[in-house]
Order: structure tokens, then sequence, then C-alpha cells
């Protein structure tokens, strides 16, 4: 595993591309900056690592497009300290961002192949995560809830409630939802009972699946 100037350059220029779609949040490029994102898929797809582009890593699945994620951790908002919990946790790249804007992380995957070999991949390259969860994100993490952020990263057909009663008052939940592309909806909870709704653009996501049984 080798990470060369080459690809510190090749990591500069994609974060100089996301700017020029709209990233803006300081943090966030500078995670895109750092993060050998090569090391994330298979090496012989070397090449196609800086590029804003989804990729398919392990079991059919795909590491989300650097833009999605610079969006996705921008919209959030997230600060030091805060405990995140991400569903689809797939290559780990979403998990290490949220790791390098030093919050908390709990990370939920439901395909065991993928599950194993991410948990294992990202201690080696210095990236820990408070819990790796092998399991069903519909269900959300209830004995470590509430959260102050909750990140989806899969299509969802509907909004799970358990994500939703799982967000600290002032928390929010970033989930695209829909079947073939999905919008991306952040619900702010304002109190026990009450969720501000935006929705923010169109998206193209895995589809977020059921648990196997
Ligand atoms: N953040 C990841 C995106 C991976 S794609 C990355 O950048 O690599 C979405 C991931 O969500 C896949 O790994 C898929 O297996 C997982 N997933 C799908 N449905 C799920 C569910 N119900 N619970 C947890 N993970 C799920």
């Amino acid at each position: 595993m080798r990470d060369t100037s080459k690809h510190q350059g090749l990591r500069n220029q994609l974060a100089k591309v996301l700017m020029a779609k709209g990233i803006t949040d300081k943090n966030v490029l500078e995670a895109i900056r750092k993060i050998p994102r090569h090391l994330f898929i298979d090496s012989s797809f070397e090449a196609h690592a800086y590029q804003d582009k989804a990729f398919p890593i392990a079991a059919e699945q795909t590491i989300s497009q650097p833009y999605t994620v610079a969006f996705q951790s921008e919209t959030l908002a997230v600060k030091p300290e805060e405990k995140v919990l991400e569903i689809g946790t797939g290559s780990g790249y979403q998990t290490a961002v949220l790791l390098e804007l030093n919050t908390e992380v709990f990370t939920i995957e439901r395909q065991h192949e993928l599950f194993k070999k991410t948990s294992l991949f990202l201690p080696k390259i210095g990236y820990k995560p408070k819990k790796f969860i092998f399991g069903d994100g519909y269900k959300g993490l209830q004995d470590q809830a509430p959260f102050d952020k909750i990140i989806v990263t899969a299509g969802a057909p509907f909004v799970p409630k358990p994500l939703l009663s799982q967000l600290k008052i002032g928390g929010m939940l970033l989930i695209p939802v829909g079947d073939k592309t999905q919008i991306m909806t952040l619900f702010t909870r304002k109190s026990a009972k009450e969720f501000e709704k935006k929705e923010l653009g169109d998206f193209a996501f895995v589809p977020m699946l059921e648990e196997k049984n």
C-alpha cells in the first residue's frame, strides 16, 4: 500500500474539482486532500481513484462519488466530538472523512464480506471508528442513541422511523430517499415530535436493502 506525491497531486486536483462544483467547507476539502482514496479500491483500478466518480468495490457495491461524500459531509456540518451514525460503511471512505472531521463514528454495514474487509482495512491506515457494526441500518443503533448526526449512504425507499427517533433534539438525519434515483433529504429534529424537512437535489445510490435472513 503506497501513497506517493503523485497521489497527493491527484488529490489536490480532486479537491479543486469539488470546489468548482460548489463544495466550500475547508475541513471537508482538507479531508479529501488527505485521505488516500486509491487504497479504498482495487489496486488494478488505481487510476480511477481520483476522478469524481463512483466506482465498484466488493459485493456489487460502490464507493460513493467524491462529490457526494463531500456534499453529504458539508451538509451535515459536523463538529468535533459529535456522535455520528453512518448507515452503509461500504469501502469506509465516507467513514474516513467523518473521522478526519474529528467526530465519533458508529458505522453499520449489512453486507458481511464488506463489513469484514473494511473493519480490518480502516484501522490499518489509521482510521478508528468508535464502533463497526454488522447489521441492519433500518434499525439504527438504539443502544448508542441519541446521535447528533445520522448519515445514510444507500438509497432508502422510505425514511426508517428508528433513524428519526434516534436523533438528539437539534440533530440531523441526511438520507437519499427514492427508488431508481434519490432525493437527498435533510431532517432536523426541532423537538420530540417535530422535524423540519429539506430536499437538496437528485442523487444516485445503490439501494438500502432490508436485512438478509
Ligand atoms: N459510504 C460508502 C458507500 C457504500 S454504498 C462508501 O463511500 O464506500 C452503500 C453501502 O450501504 C453498501 O456497502 C451496502 O452494502 C450498504 N447497505 C445497504 N443496505 C444497508 C442496510 N440496510 N444497512 C446497512 N448497510 C446497508
